[in-house]
């Protein structure tokens, strides 16, 4: 299985700048998710530059509310502009994969992430996606159809989520023709 990667046709906020400042942040916008991806969040923007402007965001969990704001936030975004996304895993990586599609490229995104033991699931049988703490080979119900999946190593950066796959899918009946001797 090979994933291919999302080159989107043109960034909404290219890099750069005619002076040849490869990482000039112009401003941030962070997003953090829960106390520690604030905190994370916090950390990182003490550490840049004062004069720069930064928003920043504290939302429990990366929700359809929350990535609909954050993909509304991305379409207003200026040239310069760094995303900084700071909390658990499935967060970050939900996130990420919204300022993807919005046309942001990997260097102007910024990652932290706090925990990584929550992981998106996706179901190939019902496109849902199951947030779970079970690791990779385990075993966990799909929240969409009530399917028993087992987590692939497969990552889909453009769902930003494993591929969960039937765990009995493997076990195809057996018919094995006799042929009379
Ligand atoms: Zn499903």
């Amino acid at each position: 299985m090979n994933s291919t990667p999302i080159i989107p046709p043109f960034s909404s906020f290219p890099l750069g700048s005619p002076t040849g400042r490869s990482d000039g942040a112009v401003s941030y916008l962070a997003l953090a998710f829960g106390p520690k991806g604030l905190g994370a969040a916090e950390e990182f923007l003490a550490c840049a530059s004062s004069s720069t402007p930064t928003s920043l965001c504290t939302v429990p969990a990366a929700d359809t509310r929350v990535l609909e704001a954050f993909r509304a936030a991305l379409g207003r975004a200026r040239v310069g502009l760094r995303i900084l996304l700071a909390g658990p895993e499935a967060d970050v990586y939900a996130a990420r994969s919204v300022a993807f599609e919005a046309g942001a490229v990997e260097s102007e995104v910024l990652l932290s992430i706090t925990e990584a033991v929550s992981r998106r699931v996706y179901c190939p049988h019902c496109t849902a996606t199951t947030v779970t703490d079970a690791v990779i080979g385990r075993e966990l119900e799909c929240s969409g159809c009530d399917r028993s999946l087992v987590i692939d190593h497969h990552f889909s950066r453009r769902t930003a989520s494993y591929l969960g796959y039937m765990s009995d899918a493997e076990e195809v009946p057996q018919t094995v023709e006799r042929v009379a001797a």
